[in-house]
């Protein structure tokens, strides 16, 4: 009887080990996967100081070009352009 309860803890503990693993697993690779796709920085938002993900909002500026968070932000930036470039 000892035996085969030993067994089954045994068991019990292998599966548990296991399913720990897949899920870190599961974690690891979702967040690998998150920053490899969606964190491609493409330029600072001069306006609010953060990294521009996506290229919805661009604008030219005396050849180069800007990025920014939101259309908010755009605006605002090419209102006084070099204000937001002299502060950095
Ligand atoms: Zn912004």
């Amino acid at each position: 009887m000892g035996k085969i309860i030993q067994m089954k803890l045994l068991v019990i503990l292998i599966l548990n080990i296991a399913w720990l693993v897949a899920c870190q697993g599961n974690q690891q690779h979702e967040h690998s996967h998150k920053t490899d796709d969606s964190k491609k920085i493409l330029g600072k938002d001069y306006v609010c100081d953060m990294n521009v993900t996506d290229s919805t909002y661009k604008a030219e500026y005396e050849g180069k070009t800007y990025y920014f968070c939101a259309e908010v932000c755009k605006e605002e930036f090419m209102k006084e352009p070099q204000k937001y470039l002299s502060k950095n």
